[in-house]
């Protein structure tokens, strides 16, 4: 299968479902990792355009540690993700078109910042967007309106997932991939005194005791016609 996971930022992805994506690719799917956001004002300190790239850097280096066949990123600044942006929405169109996804991975709709809640919409829009022929953009249409799954909230808040996916073989690959992005986990360690790598682990690990494993994370999936799939697509 080929499958898009589109997270806001660069750590989002790895942060809600790192675990499930290093399983597919061990076993053996084609994983395309998107960030719509550049990330350029996730530090109080380093201006945007030096964050922006050492945050390119270091999503690259997460994505290899997953095993990501491609990491791509849309460029948008953060906090002007803007699922009314035709741009975005054609740009967003664009990327599905051309990894032609049997399932997609998003945020939820109700995420804990409009960035992601938009990201949400973006991906909903464009995937939809992405079966029509005339909607004009450099790849051509797809032939089917991809699933959606939605990844879990920051802190699992207001999230009650559908289907679980057992990370336990792919815990400390999800860990070290997060840990690649150093100047978000240094800064908040450092100011804030939130240690996010723990603070992540006790996510899977919560996703793990409802679903009888030692560490898991949780999905929802988009139930909008005809999106609804007729076998299981995660891993
Ligand atoms: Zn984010």
């Amino acid at each position: 299968m080929n499958i898009l996971a589109v997270g806001c930022h660069p750590d989002d992805l790895e942060i809600a479902c790192g675990g499930t994506l290093a399983k597919y690719i061990e076993q053996g799917h084609l994983v395309v990792m998107c960030n719509i956001a550049n990330g350029d004002k996730g530090h109080a300190v380093i201006l945007p355009d030096e964050l922006k790239s050492i945050r390119a850097r270091e999503a690259q280096e997460a994505a290899s540690v997953l095993g990501a066949s491609e990491l791509i990123n849309l460029d948008v600044p953060d906090l002007e993700v803007d699922s009314r942006n035709k741009e975005i929405i054609s740009k967003m169109t664009n990327v599905i078109r051309k990894v032609n996804p049997d399932i997609i991975i998003t945020h939820y709709p109700k995420d804990y910042m409009t960035d992601h809640c938009e990201t949400s919409k973006i991906v909903f829009e464009a995937s939809f967007s992405a079966s029509v022929p005339h909607f004009y953009t450099e790849n051509s249409s797809i032939n089917h309106i991809p699933p959606i799954y939605y990844m879990d909230t920051l802190a699992g808040i207001g999230f009650l997932p559908q289907e679980y996916v057992s990370i336990e073989n792919y815990i400390e690959k999800k860990l070290k991939a997060l840990e690649c992005h150093k100047s978000q986990l240094k800064w908040m360690l450092e100011h804030d005194g939130i240690n996010f790598a723990d603070f992540v682990a006790t996510c899977s690990k919560f996703r793990g005791l409802q679903c009888g494993k030692a560490f898991a994370e949780g999905f929802i999936r988009c139930d909008a016609w005809p999106r609804i799939p007729t076998k299981r697509l995660l891993p």
